[in-house]
């Protein structure tokens, strides 16, 4: 965990639907700890302003910014009205919002103060007592799982995913609300092996509601822009179609599931 006195954030996202009921304010945080290969925002990993160039354009843009907790809650509060009429809020998400845990903790306290609904994403790697304290603030959670195998999560991530599997489980007793997804990348996780052996684990940890994320090519470019390698190039997206025996092999199971 990064202990700073600011955050360092690279958007606020107004008006978003898809990330928690109603309508909401997303603040994406920088900095990961994760390294996943397909990450399709390579430019939230690192945890400190950097430049994405546009060749062609000749041209930069700076991504991501060190802002005070007054400055993210006054602006996130600007939407307060939509927040009450929508049944809507905040939700967290990065990067990993875990990485400069402290602050985004204190952050959704501040807003929980002040009645608003507060959501999270998150990979739920993170010490224990951070993910306890964190979840407190926190009224629902998005909870990505990667891989349902130790071997593989670590060659996908870079981490390991045991104290990811015990945050979750955490997290299912003590939370109200918690959704895990599932971000189906081609070659690695997909298959209805993989899709079977999730559904074990799934329901060995009581899980009743999951959300596939296909995989997408949305981040190919930032590669280019911020000059690193991308090993996904040529692979081809998935659609909501590609993902349907997924689906039922979950359903099967009774898990709910939704593909995004
Ligand atoms: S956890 Fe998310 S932000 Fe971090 S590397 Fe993986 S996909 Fe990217």
């Amino acid at each position: 965990m990064v202990m700073i006195e600011k955050a360092c954030i690279f958007n606020i996202q107004k008006f978003s639907i898809h990330d928690g009921p109603g309508i909401r304010t997303v603040v994406f945080f920088k900095g990961c700890p994760l390294k996943c290969f397909w990450c399709s925002n390579p430019e939230s990993q690192y945890v400190k302003p950097e430049k994405m160039w546009d060749n062609q354009k000749k041209d930069f843009t700076v991504v991501g910014d060190y802002k005070s907790m007054e400055e993210v809650i006054t602006e996130v509060m600007k939407d307060e009205l939509f927040y009450e009429e929508s049944g809507g809020g905040v939700t967290l998400s990065g990067g990993e919002v875990l990485y400069q845990a402290e602050f985004a903790t204190e952050l959704l306290r501040r807003l929980k103060e002040k009645g608003i609904h507060t959501a999270s994403e998150t990979s739920g790697f993170a010490k224990k007592e951070v993910f306890k304290k964190y979840i407190e603030q926190v009224d629902m959670l998005y909870f990505d799982v990667k891989h349902h195998d130790e071997m593989k999560h670590k060659e996908g991530t870079g981490v390991s995913l045991a104290p990811i599997l015990s945050n979750l489980s955490y997290a299912l007793k003590e939370h109200c609300h918690v959704i895990v997804r599932v971000p189906v990348i081609p070659n690695y996780n997909d298959g209805v092996e993989n899709a079977r052996a999730f559904a074990v684990l799934f329901n060995e940890l009581g899980i009743h509601e999951v959300e596939l994320l296909p995989f997408h090519q949305f981040g190919e470019q930032k590669y280019a822009f911020l000059n690193r390698a991308y090993d996904l190039q040529a692979i081809p997206q998935l659609h909501t179609e590609d993902l349907v025996y997924f689906k039922e092999i979950f359903e099967e199971q009774n898990i709910l599931c939704s593909i995004r």
